[in-house]
């Protein structure tokens, strides 16, 4: 049955005791951690988010030792006792508070629990299905308390930097006109509108660029986006950004403000990083890494060898290299000692992403061999790997024919052969601004243009011209900001020019009559007197995710939802009553 809490009130947490503290009176509340039952002496472990403290049942103090033998774990319990030093031989250095431990005067049952569906007191590896369900229980235990915790480390940082260098937080509307980031909108229906609908925002683009029309100036929100995207393993439909925007911005002006940002945050671990950070067209990190968010960690970038083929002997890279493609390879250090069936592994592995690669290496002992045609003869092949820097022990694996698939195909195979090597060492931290990407991609499908970051990013200065002329060859002043292969912000300078955001609409095929409808608004308040401007937004998750050491980002998200976009514990999304439906006029009223 459980005691009232009465007046019991928290002298210390779990995670306080000393040796400085002992014969001290103290009140601890928690919840039971570890019961150890030794025939005469009863030991209890409580805890509460702070950490463990040892308690001790005196055992001839009979009545609290029988209310004692009731104790299971997870019970919720008050603890009033006096600090004791632990003799030498039980202290326990794996914990803060192993010095001492607290003799019981008295023990308050404040409330039963239920055996749970998987222990608390230890990291035992749960399915996640159980860990979703049980979230509060899985909270309790260490990892998740802990990420917890450094969340709201990193979330307070990130607060008190932007209030240092003149941000206001604004908030801006969850009940809102769709914003185009390229996802689907979660709708809600209007009950006093019929037929109207809201929805949820996929960022405050509009708004905060709104706020800077209205001189805030510098904006920053902690905000939630919501994205109805189709299924994707680290994806939420609902996710946190840092969401930050200023007036008179170049992107250095933002690279300034977010740089000193992230030595802040990186400090809550610890870790001292180094500003400035590193630069790199996207066009040269999708050549040299096959990616837009490279993984700087484990060097080996891509190289061109075209030139190499372009006269050579080997006809079919000639034809390809003549062609307009060329030849890109990759060399991989230290594998002398891979075998030919797991060089045959990479093949396989390269045919499996649709891709096709040769390969040649220098085994330890300075021999070569590869699978290039053996007519070609071996001083072609030590040529070509004298070029490409492959020293003994090393491979290099070639691919050919369009460069920007050339490279993807290399990029994924360095990136997996870097995860099987560890050579991504979870303790270097590489930033990386990815910058000067395309305005515009081409949607094959819809034979359209569409925004590769959104539509009111910015062309750069030089750029402006080729909208008329080649809009696809028009560059953005659009940037990312990259942590060891993982983009955690973007954003951009805007267009602040009405005519221009017009014309952007324009060549995006949305129509006057569409524009007017989805952004007359916007584009009215461009009209007066709009400051240039730009931003930026963080992935708050997958920052802290990093920060965490944790590889997915719903281990630092409090209630997350399943890649399948099901909340586990509320069992939502879920149907709603007829009548609701009404309401809302999604059914015909009867
Ligand atoms: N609104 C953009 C996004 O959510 C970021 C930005 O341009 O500031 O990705």
């Amino acid at each position: 049955m459980a005691e009232p809490l009465g007046e019991l009130t928290r002298t210390h947490t779990c995670g306080a005791l000393r040796p400085g503290d002992v014969g001290a009176n103290v009140v601890l509340l928690g919840w039971v951690h570890r019961v150890r039952d030794l025939g005469g002496l009863l030991f209890i472990d409580v805890r509460d988010r702070a950490g463990v403290t040892q308690i001790v049942f005196d055992k001839d103090d009979e009545a609290q030792m029988a209310k004692a033998k009731r104790l299971r774990s997870e019970f919720v319990v008050g603890i009033e006792g006096v600090v004791r030093r632990r003799s030498d031989d039980t202290i326990n250095a794996k914990l803060d508070t192993g010095e001492v431990e607290v003799v019981v005067r008295k023990l308050t049952l404040l409330n039963e629990a239920k055996t749970p569906p998987f222990p608390i007191a230890d990291d035992t590896p749960v399915s996640e299905d159980v860990r979703l369900k049980y979230r509060y229980l899985d909270l309790r235990r260490t990892r998740l308390a802990s990420n917890m915790i450094l969340r709201h480390k990193v979330t307070s940082v990130i607060r008190r930097y932007f209030d240092s260098q003149g941000f206001l937080e604004v908030e801006t509307p969850i009940l809102a006109k769709s914003t185009p980031e390229g996802a689907r909108d979660y709708l809600v229906p209007s009950r006093v509108h019929p037929g109207e609908f809201f929805a949820l925002p996929q960022s405050p683009q509009l708004f905060k660029q709104i706020l800077m029309v209205a001189g805030i100036d510098r904006y920053v929100q902690i905000c939630k986006c919501f994205r109805d995207e189709d299924l994707r393993a680290d994806r939420q439909p609902e996710f946190t950004q840092v969401d930050v925007e200023m007036s008179f911005a170049r992107p250095e002006s933002i690279f300034d403000v977010i740089e000193p940002l992230m030595h802040d945050v990186f400090a809550v671990i610890g870790k001292t990083i180094t500003t400035p950070f590193p630069r790199m067209p996207y066009a040269e990190a999708m050549a040299k890494y096959g990616s837009d968010k490279p993984d700087l960690r484990c060097g080996m970038p891509i190289q061109d060898l075209g030139d190499f083929f372009r006269d050579g002997s080997f006809k079919t890279f000639k034809e390809i290299v003549g062609g307009g493609g060329t030849v890109r390879a990759l060399g991989v250090p230290n594998v002398g000692g891979y075998s030919r069936s797991q060089v045959d592994g990479i093949v396989a592995q390269a045919e499996a992403l649709g891709g096709r690669i040769l390969w040649a290496r220098r085994l330890d002992d300075g021999s070569v061999t590869y699978s290039f045609p053996k007519g070609l003869g071996e001083e072609l092949i030590r040529q070509m790997l004298d070029l490409a820097g492959v020293a003994n022990g090393g491979l290099l694996l070639v691919a050919a024919g369009n460069g920007e698939t050339a490279s993807k195909l290399l990029g994924q195979l360095r990136l997996s052969i870097a995860k099987k090597e560890n050579l991504l060492d979870p303790e270097k931290f590489e930033f990386l601004w990815v910058v000067d990407f395309p305005l515009l991609e081409w949607d094959e499908e819809e034979k359209r243009y569409g925004a590769m970051h959104h539509p009111f990013t910015s062309p750069m200065d030089d750029d402006v011209a080729l909208l008329d002329t080649d809009p696809g060859k028009a560059r953005a002043k659009a940037y990312d900001l990259v942590l060891n292969g993982s983009e955690i912000g973007g954003g951009s300078t805007r267009i602040h020019d009405a005519a221009v955001q017009a014309r952007m609409f324009d060549l995006l095929n949305i129509s006057a009559e569409e524009q007017k409808l989805r952004f007359g608004f916007f584009l009215e308040a461009l009209e007066y007197g709009t400051p240039p401007h730009g931003g930026i937004a963080l992935g708050l998750d997958r920052l802290c995710a990093i920060l965490a050491n944790e590889s997915s980002i719903r281990e630092v998200i409090a209630f997350p939802k399943t890649a399948a976009a099901v909340d586990q514990m509320t069992s939502a999304p879920s149907t709603v009553s007829p009548r609701q439906l009404r309401e809302l006029h999604l059914l015909p009223r009867s």
